[in-house]
């Protein structure tokens, strides 16, 4: 027996059959003007913990609309979230409407009211009748004290079902659900259990992907699933365990990491700019870049990073040849006689910006990322990438040949990739 929140409870689900429907309420929702951010924060944190999402549903502030989506919702999964309509204002209707769903009546609460006037307090704002009406809540539910705003959450149960109805303000509704709705659920349910295993396949289209795991693929056994997630220069591949085969989750993953052999790929779920910070700074040492077609996108990723101070030291962007020139040293007849484009140039690039900035390793790019400026021995995703380092230069070409956004994600997704193999190998060698 587990003490969960207020309650003694240890539930079993039906073979982990926990599904969840989340309804979001908002007029402002369905006119486009609010993103309904709040189903994608509960989904992700509901699917963690193995809730499986099988619908979510916006409606407007509409107590008929409410009244049946809340009783279909009710039917159809065994928890239903709900967000949105508790605001303090005549048109947030979604207390009333639930008080009434489950046949209880709004009493005031002098616990919320007490809650209130230190919420008020502290921000140094008085008390108005509209803020009193939040004080009356449903008796027959237990009540979430929201720490961040004046509007109560509600967990109602109604025999094995439970709907969580939560403010639609989204630092207020997240709140509730990390600090209620995702630690009593688990304490509830113990038999909920999900983990996965992440790893990334780069330089394989996902339709190859797929192809070369589909035999590995029909032998996963039960409560084991794969996932592809394609992203540019990239496909994320994720093993999910629910329930009892969480215990075979580890034989599943060392089994794919074989299958995948030979291929290019990466354990884990960073991305690539926080795994080459991980590498620079576990070797201590730094970088610099010299982007003509990525434009900065490299130094973006890798800026994105908090702490990349410790290993990243500055980049030229040196689109004009003049630049490349003037700032990077690159020989004008090489740019001439090859293009801008080539791999003469994008190797001066690196060796110059290497100096310049005075760092262990550069990387730099020189591309056509399009749409325009194509020709048929360069045509348009035709991107040169040169690296250098304490005791080498190298450059590969790519034709990527998508659009002038992909081709620049690309582009900048291999250019890290380029830079961790440079750093491994020198470190290697
Ligand atoms: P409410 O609880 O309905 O008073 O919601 C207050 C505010 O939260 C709204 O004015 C919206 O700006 C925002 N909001 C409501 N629902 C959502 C949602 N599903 N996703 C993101 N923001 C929301
Ligand atoms: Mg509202």
């Amino acid at each position: 027996m587990l003490l969960c929140g207020f309650y003694l409870i240890t539930k079993t689900t039906n073979d982990q059959q926990m599904n969840a429907i989340i309804i979001t309420i908002g007029d402002e929702i369905l006119m486009g003007q609010t993103l309904d951010t709040n189903s994608q924060y509960a989904a992700q944190r509901l699917t963690e913990i193995g809730v499986e999402l099988v619908e979510m549903l916006s409606i407007p502030d509409k107590g008929k609309e409410i009244a049946d989506t809340v009783e279909y919702a009710m039917g159809k999964s065994n928890l239903v979230i709900v967000t949105g309509g508790l605001g303090p204002t005549k048109d947030d209707i979604t207390k009333k409407v639930l008080a009434d769903y489950f046949n209880t009546p709004l009493v005031f609460n002098h616990e919320a009211m007490e809650w209130l006037e230190e919420l008020l307090q502290n921000r140094h704002m008085a008390m108005n009748e509209n803020n009193k009406s939040q004080a009356y809540l449903p008796r027959d539910c237990r009540i979430l004290r929201n720490f961040k705003g004046t509007a109560s959450g509600m967990w109602f149960e109604r025999g094995d079902k439970i709907l969580i109805s939560m403010p639609g303000v989204p630092f207020e509704m997240e709140h509730l659900v990390d600090s209620y709705v995702i630690p009593d659920l688990k304490c509830q349910y113990p038999s909920l259990q999900f983990e996965y295993r992440m790893l990334k396949v780069y330089d394989l289209p996902e339709s190859q992907l797929a192809h070369h795991l589909e035999a590995w693929e029909n032998t996963m056994s039960d409560g084991l699933s794969l996932a592809y997630l394609p992203s540019p220069g990239l496909v994320k591949l994720r093993i999910t365990a629910k329930g009892e085969a969480v215990n075979r989750l580890d034989a599943s993953y060392e089994s794919l990491k074989e299958v995948l052999t030979g291929l290019k790929y990466m354990e884990g779920e960073d991305s690539l700019e926080s795994q080459i910070g991980e590498i620079l700074r576990k070797n201590g040492v730094t970088i610099a870049t010299a982007e003509s077609c990525t434009g900065g996108e490299i130094s973006r990723l890798i800026t994105s990073i908090s702490g990349c101070s410790d290993y990243f030291k500055g980049s030229v962007v040196a689109y004009a040849n003049e630049v490349k020139v003037n700032a990077l040293g690159v020989q004008l007849v090489d740019i001439e006689r090859d293009g801008a484009v080539s791999e003469s140039v994008v190797l001066q690039m690196a060796e110059g910006v290497r100096k310049q900035i005075n760092t262990d390793y550069a990387v730099a790019t020189s591309g056509v990322a399009g749409p325009n400026g194509g020709t048929e021995e360069k045509p348009i995703g035709t991107v040169w990438i040169g690296v250098a380092t304490p005791t080498r230069t190298f450059a590969k070409k790519f034709v990527f040949s998508f659009t002038r956004e992909r081709n620049i994600a690309k582009a900048a997704s291999k250019a890290l990739e380029m830079l961790i193999e440079g750093v491994l190998t020198e470190r290697n060698n």
